[in-house]
């Protein structure tokens, strides 16, 4: 049994490293669109039906980190899927995790058959609860990837950089009226949800709030149209900034500007903006990551240098030094060995370490079968080191990955120093 694999990132439009936030955002504002509910017309209904399952499946798997990781790691897992039977799609305050208060219920224990969504684990505190607002939101984050260079990250520097924002308009203050005030939205008497009350049997009565679509949850409306940005609020713009980018820089850092990014006119304030970074020239290296902070490389041997007690001079490392290391035994093709902190650098709480630098030697085979005469002139000994100057090197080990490699002090792990801000993992720019 396996399912056409979908994809669940490209059904919610967001990124493949979104976080828990992102994905619930895009999942509530997906499911405003295409709740059933809103649609009257059969066909439209019957489509928007479909979409709904869509969208609540893709949340359902990746708000799950479990089965967001197996999703990742080998796509659809069977059996995912929601299943509203009769019970009919959930409402809206459910998706907004509010509950819709029904008075005269008290003791019903949960809705049947519902159990295995996240936003449907039963109804507790059922009989007086909801009815709040909906629209004071929390405010949300945005991310923005830097490109760095592996010299970059060794030697340091000064990074310009430039953040696509929309800022609030200054011709309306924000309000994206032409008065610069803001109305009170009568649809919803500026609570930002609808509260409707309706019969769901004999005596019962199932009272439910939802989001205003009239205000967006906001609570008031804009009065005229904002000639500048047309009623939007926002203007298209640019964060200018610099970042300094220390020596030996720890290319896991994330950095948070604080109330700088997108203007959300429900809540008044801006987001705050994560920089994280990525590698952009590993290629050019012939290098690899490997846990976070090893440089992986793929080094070519002749047969004979490693039989013969192969000596290695490696020019190529980013952070400009020459390094030679010379191996005292047979090597065999795929072998892999390890330099002592000449990986990435790694700032454990201002304690600068470095990974590893793995080298995995392979060998170099004859393109095509040789005559015995050819072998032996392929197995021949020959030195390609002449024209190199020994004297800049500096003489380094390496070590045997499978009975070494753990020699090395462990520092915590990465998800341990920049698991979040609360644990103050995150650097805070300078502005
Ligand atoms: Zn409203
Ligand atoms: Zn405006």
């Amino acid at each position: 049994m396996s399912q056409p694999k979908k994809d669940y990132y490209e059904i919610l439009g967001i990124e493949r490293d979104a976080t828990d936030e992102q994905i619930t955002k895009a999942y509530r504002k997906l499911a405003m669109k295409w709740h059933p509910d809103r649609h009257q017309d059969p066909d439209k209904k019957k489509e928007a039906e479909e979409k709904f399952k869509e969208i609540t499946e893709a949340n359902t798997v990746l708000t799950d980190s479990d089965k967001r990781r197996k999703y990742d790691q080998f796509g659809m897992c069977d059996g995912e899927g929601p299943d509203f039977g009769a019970q009919g799609f959930p409402d809206f305050a459910d998706i907004f995790g509010q509950m819709g208060g029904m008075p005269g219920m008290p003791g019903m224990g949960g809705m049947p058959g519902m159990g295995g969504f996240p936003f449907m684990g039963g109804f507790p505190g059922m009989g007086g609860m909801g009815n709040g607002n909906v629209h004071r939101q929390s405010k949300s984050n945005q991310e923005f990837k830097v490109k760095l260079k592996l010299e970059e990250i060794f030697n340091g520097c000064e990074k310009q950089i430039e953040i696509p924002i929309e800022d609030i308009c200054n011709d309306c203050d924000g309000t994206g009226s032409k008065t610069k005030k803001k109305k009170t939205c009568t649809d919803c008497q500026g609570r930002g949800v609808r509260t409707t009350v309706r019969q769901i049997g004999p005596g019962m009565l199932s009272q439910q709030s939802s989001p205003c679509s009239a205000c967006e949850q906001k609570g008031w409306v804009s009065e005229g149209s904002c000639t500048s940005c047309k009623g939007k609020c926002t203007k298209t713009s640019k964060l200018n900034k610099t970042l300094n980018i220390k020596k030996n820089f720890d290319h896991q850092t994330k950095m948070c500007v604080r109330d700088a990014g997108n203007y959300d006119s429900n809540s008044g304030r801006k987001s705050d903006i994560y920089i994280s970074f990525k590698i952009s020239d590993l290629e050019e290296y012939g290098l690899k990551i490997a846990n976070d902070y090893d440089l992986v490389l793929e080094h070519p041997i002749h047969i004979a240098d490693a039989l013969s007690g192969y000596t290695f001079y490696y020019s190529g490392h980013p952070n400009k030094n020459k390094y030679v290391f010379k191996l005292n035994e047979v090597i065999e093709c795929g072998d892999v060995r390890f330099g002592k902190k000449l990986g990435l650098p790694n700032d454990d709480d201002g304690h600068l370490t470095f990974g590893k630098l793995i080298i995995k030697f392979n060998y170099i085979y004859p393109k095509t079968v040789l005559t015995p005469e050819q072998v032996k002139s392929f197995l021949k000994e020959h030195d390609d080191t002449k024209s190199i100057n020994k004297e800049e090197y500096i003489k380094e080990k390496l070590f045997n990955i499978e009975t070494e490699a753990d020699d090395e002090p462990r520092g915590r792990s990465r998800n341990q120093r920049h698991g979040g801000e609360q644990e103050g993992g995150v650097q805070c720019a300078q502005s």
